[in-house]
């Protein structure tokens, strides 16, 4: 796995869980602005966090460990609606 696809991984997996984390937790806004912010925390937050494994690892890691980096960004998709909720950007 290069760079490109790692991010594009990544990308795809915070989408998917996000996707599903609107369903189970109506009560966070999902305006198309709130969406956007709460899925670009979650990213950064979600790479900081396998970034510092040395690169072969994390690749190794992410192959076999698909079910383990969803979980972890369902977490990081929780932390990123509760910070966006207390100051949403969005129009009232
Ligand atoms: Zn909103």
């Amino acid at each position: 796995m290069d760079n490109q696809s790692f991010k594009n991984y990544m990308e795809d997996v915070v989408i998917e869980v996000y996707n599903d984390f609107k369903k189970s937790y109506p009560e966070y806004c999902s305006c198309p602005r709130c969406s956007a912010d709460t899925l670009v925390l979650a990213l950064s937050k979600l790479k900081g966090r396998y970034a510092v494994s040395p690169e072969g690892e994390i690749f190794a890691k992410l192959s076999r460990e698909d079910r383990q980096v969803r979980a972890d960004a369902l977490v990081m998709i929780i932390e990123a609606a509760q910070l966006v909720a207390k100051q949403p950007n969005h129009e009232r």
